[in-house]
């Protein structure tokens, strides 16, 4: 079907004996889809062109593939979850990566670097109003540390609000002030 033409069933139900009459008078119909999909043939070929040491990712498993860990927002397509509204569509992937950029990819609580982390920094907003995308109510965590600032939330958010008044980069001084927690 051409782009941007909406089917013509679309949101209609058909009642059961229009479906069967319908599919009466298909029968003996040449299908539409017939010339339209690939022939085996084609496929087979396909298939061989990326198989084993033909495809590009032969042999590259873990770190070194591409798709390595790229899920949700890591992934190429991402758009900021804007999906997963009310983020504001401002909060996008190159703000982030601006933040992670400032925060020289590291980790803001623990100090772990980006490049040991299965994932990219999470981007914290410090004061939990996703609405709120100043850049000193952002701020770069691992994941685990983002898993745990999401409970004691009050004390955090006075935690990194002190934080960014005074140390801010020295991940350092953070992780000790950080560890009397615990
Ligand atoms: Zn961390």
């Amino acid at each position: 079907m051409p782009k941007g033409q909406v089917a013509w069933n679309k949101g209609k139900k058909t009642p059961d004996d229009t479906r069967k009459k319908l599919s009466l008078a298909m029968l003996g119909r040449p299908s539409s889809r017939k010339g339209k999909h690939q022939t085996e043939e084609s496929n087979q070929k396909n298939r061989e062109a990326h198989l084993g040491e033909n495809n590009p990712n032969f042999g590259r498993t873990g770190g070194k593939h591409p798709m390595f860990g790229r899920c949700g927002e890591l992934s190429p397509t991402w758009q900021g979850g804007i999906s997963f509204l009310p983020y504001s569509s401002e909060f996008n992937a190159a703000l982030k990566e601006r933040i992670r950029e400032h925060d020289n990819h590291t980790c803001q609580l623990c100090g772990v670097p980006q490049a040991e982390c299965i994932r990219k920094l999470a981007v914290h907003h410090i004061d939990y109003d996703k609405e709120n995308i100043a850049d000193d109510n952002l701020i770069s965590l691992c994941i685990s540390c983002n898993t745990m600032v999401n409970f004691n939330r009050e004390y955090w958010m006075k935690y990194f609000q002190e934080a960014k008044l005074g140390n801010r980069s020295n991940p350092e001084i953070l992780h000790e002030r950080g560890s009397q927690v615990y």
